[in-house]
């Protein structure tokens, strides 16, 4: 993490901080070839994403080769691309995964990379571009910065209205992230349009019964909890978690058949249902041992088995007091599956 001098940069070049784009006064000594404008905006992104990538960027930023043919060079353009093309999708998973456990801060530097790589590839009004500003309106609303997260979110409408051929999946995220811009400001009746859009392209894109139509099914949920309209509520908290429980079911095999956001997702979505359960006064252990049970298969599948085992042996404890002997049969089953597993772990 070297200083680097006026004297060190080439002529004619203006480098900028990889996060804010201000002249830069320090790089990265690992690769070379990233900028900061001091430590605080270096260490923020080396937490955030460039530790993982770091070694990506040097091809990506270092001069092309000397190239003896035509047929070499458009291979070593194609070769760039796939890269290119690679650290969209990686850097925009990480960054959603961070949101999704909460950390919008370490969310911030993953998500503008997605942003700039998308820029790079498919120019400034792509609707490419889309999801990574989706992305960064989400982590500008998690970090209460609600006006920052007006603009990233307009500059999505904008893209997604002046273009022709934009996915359903990205019109459903952009309603839910619009949905849950509505909600922060306490405007329900613009979040209940927004969320209820976002379903309609959910369900257009995934179908109905995807994880990602549960999305919406869950914030339009916590509309009607803000709202306290329980009973609405509760309908749609059941629907959004036999989506998740349904695709569990499909999925048992040795994986979740989720990447790790939606893992992650997934386990938030549930923990809020959970808590949401346990908190109300509408007592049916049947739902809340399903939530448990859900919950621990997820973990599971994920290999996490001393988390299956907890949620499981809170599901039993549950299942003993108010429901049948053939249920608590079933969840005895699971934990004895975990507790195999856990002492003799398939490697
Ligand atoms: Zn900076
Ligand atoms: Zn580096």
């Amino acid at each position: 993490m070297n200083v680097i001098y006026p004297l060190a940069v080439p002529k004619g070049r203006r480098l900028c901080c990889e996060v804010c784009e201000a002249p830069a006064e320090r790089m990265c000594t690992a690769c070379t070839v990233t900028y900061y404008c001091g430590p605080v905006h270096q260490k923020a992104d080396w937490a955030s994403i460039h530790e993982k990538i770091c070694q990506l960027l040097i091809p990506l930023r270092t001069t092309m080769p000397f190239y003896n043919s035509e047929e070499e060079r458009q291979h070593g353009l194609q070769q760039l691309q796939k890269r290119q093309k690679h650290l969209i999708e990686f850097c925009y998973t990480v960054a959603q995964k961070y949101l999704f456990e909460g950390r919008h801060e370490d969310a911030v530097p993953a998500a503008l990379h997605s942003l700039r790589f998308r820029m790079n590839m498919h120019g400034l009004s792509s609707v490419e571009l889309v999801p990574a500003y989706l992305l960064l309106a989400e982590a500008s609303l998690g970090l209460g910065r609600i006006v920052q997260a007006e603009e990233y979110l307009s500059q999505a409408r904008w893209t997604v209205l002046k273009s022709t051929d934009c996915s359903n999946a990205t019109h459903s995220l952009l309603h839910r992230n619009l949905g849950l811009l509505y909600m922060a400001k306490e405007n329900h009746e613009e979040a209940r349009y927004h969320l209820a859009n976002d379903i309609y392209f959910a369900s257009c894109a995934f179908g109905t019964e995807d994880i990602r139509t549960s999305g919406g099914y869950f914030h339009l949920a916590n509309v009607f909890h803000g709202l306290k309209k329980m009973e609405l509520a509760d309908t749609l908290y059941t629907k959004a978690r036999s989506q998740q429980a349904d695709l569990l079911g499909k999925q048992l095999v040795n994986d979740t058949g989720l990447d790790e956001a939606q893992e992650a997702e997934a386990i938030q979505t549930l923990t809020s249902i959970l808590s949401i359960r346990e908190s109300t006064s509408d007592k049916a252990p049947q739902k809340t041992v399903f939530v448990l049970k859900t919950l621990s298969m997820l973990y599971f599948l994920m290999l996490e088995c001393s988390k299956a085992k907890e949620y499981a042996s809170r599901a039993l404890s549950l299942a003993e007091e108010h429901l049948s002997v053939q249920e608590q049969k079933v969840i005895q089953e699971l934990l004895d599956i975990i507790s195999t597993e856990e002492e003799q772990p398939i490697t």
